[in-house]
């Protein structure tokens, strides 16, 4: 079988290379064929030897994703569906804006963290993706918008890892992925611009930290354990004293001097004054220290089996104003790509659940009852 050189960042290739005799730079001509000017075919490799294109034809390949469909919003956010095989099926989402391209992009065939607002958890999951199937997307996305738009400049300059799956339940294939990303060779992503999001692998921030630091954002949606409990099962494993402890550490080596903390803002769940208060509590003492911070509160897109509603929008000012009035720079996300289910926690893909995930969540029930303030007087 021909090796996907998708699979690769530029180190690998450099290693791959040296199995087939071939110098270290040569290996950095082919990334640079490959990932900056998006060409496939070997054969149009003119700079390099004919020799290593014809040992390359025999034995590697640039293997792009299959598109499943193509949507185009008419805010002009973009949405692929790729077939991975075996009736699965992830999405990219590129999302344009005034001063930055941002592509979405995802880690896994469905996600075993089951998140109860987020469609994807509630599919299952079934496979990590290799590195090339993560590659692919920004591969696919940059050269296929330049190619539209008639450019040769970078139309891409934001990636997050913020599609379908967890990145840190699928380490060792993100790692070169990203580092192609970064690469100057590659697309020269500034780390800044590299978001990876979590749900809170405690222990894989650590070693992100020290293996390929970038930015850092964490899907919170709760200020307290026991409510996060109900929302992002994940928690009972790494609470937030944990979790907070790992951020704190991750500062010393960011690209930023904050974390991102994204927020889903849902209906009576999580969006009383309470809740903004024990958030400001948590940012500011949460493990004994506290964290810089940044929130960026998602308005919820429902969907039936969820149980959940949107907060309405002024429960959603009112909770951004508390946090603004604290010192802290809040964001509510602008829905995009609404017209084609290509916002926040609506990238369902099609996953052959291997879990059975869907049906747990199914049967499952948000007790949100279990808030614990003891200042609160809300009812829920
Ligand atoms: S929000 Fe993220 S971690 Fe949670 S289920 Fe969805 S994809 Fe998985």
């Amino acid at each position: 079988m021909r090796v996907n050189l998708l699979d690769f960042d530029r180190d690998g290739l450099i290693g791959h290379c040296a199995g087939l005799g071939e110098k270290s730079f040569r290996a950095t001509q082919l990334f640079r064929w490959i990932h900056q000017r998006g060409v496939a075919d070997f054969t149009q490799m003119t700079d390099l030897a004919q020799s290593l294109r014809l040992k390359l034809h025999d034995c590697a390949q640039v293997q792009d994703l299959r598109v499943v469909s193509e949507h185009v919003s008419a805010d002009g956010t973009v949405k692929w569906l790729f077939d991975v095989g075996d009736g699965n099926a992830i999405e990219s989402v590129f999302i344009p804006e005034d001063d930055r391209g941002t592509l979405c992009v995802s880690s896994q065939a469905g996600c075993a963290v089951a998140c109860r607002f987020c469609s994807t958890g509630h599919q299952g999951f079934s496979r990590n993706l290799t590195t090339a199937e993560i590659l692919a997307q920004l591969w696919h996305a940059e050269h296929e918008l330049r190619r539209r738009l008639a450019t040769t400049e970078r139309v891409i300059s934001n990636v997050v890892m913020m599609g379908m799956g967890e990145p840190m339940q699928n380490y060792n294939a993100l790692i070169p992925a990203l580092r192609a990303m970064l690469d100057d060779h590659g697309y020269g992503i500034s780390r800044r611009r590299l978001t990876v999001s979590t749900s809170g692998v405690v222990p894989m921030i650590d070693r992100l930290a020290q293996d390929c630091p970038v930015a850092l954002a964490v899907s919170l949606h709760a200020p307290t354990d026991a409510l996060r409990d109900s929302l992002v099962p994940l928690n009972k494993k790494y609470p937030l004293d944990e979790l907070m402890s790992a951020c704190h550490r991750y500062l010393v080596h960011a690209p930023r001097d904050f974390i991102t903390f994204e927020y889903c803002m849902l209906d009576g769940v999580n969006d009383q004054d309470e809740h903004a208060q024990a958030l400001v509590q948590l940012m500011r003492h949460g493990a004994g220290r506290g964290v810089h911070a940044k929130f960026n509160l998602i308005p919820f897109n429902p969907f039936p089996a969820s149980g959940l509603k949107r907060s309405p929008q002024a429960v959603v000012q009112r909770f951004a104003q508390h946090l603004q009035d604290q010192g802290f720079v809040t964001t509510v996300r602008k829905t995009r790509g609404d017209d084609i289910d290509a916002a926040c926690g609506q990238l369902a893909g099609d996953v052959k659940d291997r879990t059975d995930v869907g049906r747990r969540l199914a049967r499952t029930t948000i007790s949100i009852s279990n808030f614990q303030n003891p200042s609160s007087k809300h009812e829920h």
